[in-house]
């Protein structure tokens, strides 16, 4: 009966390794002929198996606890390449939005108090009046009112065929 520590990389590899040595421990005692003293060497191996038990119920936690943790930055990664297609652009004189600068999507702005939790919603453009439009954020009560109905490019007017314009 022997762990072989050199070819066991994984704590995984390791309580495996230690349940079958305490299966071989549990079969020796079963072969001792003495009653009392068999008596006396399960009691002593008990603990070790609770120990063991112990020790499988918490790596399971935790690799479940890792594989959240793997999923979370996985999303964050993803988060930063998004965020990373915007740039913060004057949507009107003193208002800055998230200008969309990425080639695979329409052109949008996207809301900055809700990039700034991390949350990338487009804005809604509502003609208001003229040629003011009103920006209004999807997810959260923030609006921009602007004198000219500007497009994702600052200097160009709106594209009303985009699809990007309520009405
Ligand atoms: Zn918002």
């Amino acid at each position: 009966m022997q762990i072989e520590e050199a070819t066991m990389t994984s704590p995984v590899e390791i309580a495996s390794a230690a349940a079958a040595a305490l299966a071989q421990l549990s079969a020796m005692i079963g072969t001792v002929k003495n009653a009392s003293e068999k008596v006396a060497l399960h009691d002593k191996l008990h603990p070790v198996q609770q120990a063991l038990h112990d020790l499988q119920a918490a790596q399971i936690g935790l690799l479940e606890e890792n594989s959240k943790l793997r999923q979370q930055v996985a999303d964050r990664s993803e988060l930063v390449r998004a965020k990373a297609q915007y740039s913060l652009q004057p949507i009107d004189e003193g208002k800055l939005a998230y200008r969309y600068e990425g080639s695979a999507g329409a052109p949008h702005w996207a809301c900055p108090s809700c990039f700034a939790s991390d949350s990338i919603m487009p804005m809604i453009g509502e003609r208001y009046s003229g040629t003011a439009v009103k920006w209004r954020c999807c997810k959260c009560s923030l609006s921009f009112l602007t004198g000219r109905a500007h497009g994702p490019s600052f200097d160009e007017p709106i594209n009303y065929a985009n699809g990007w314009m309520t009405r």
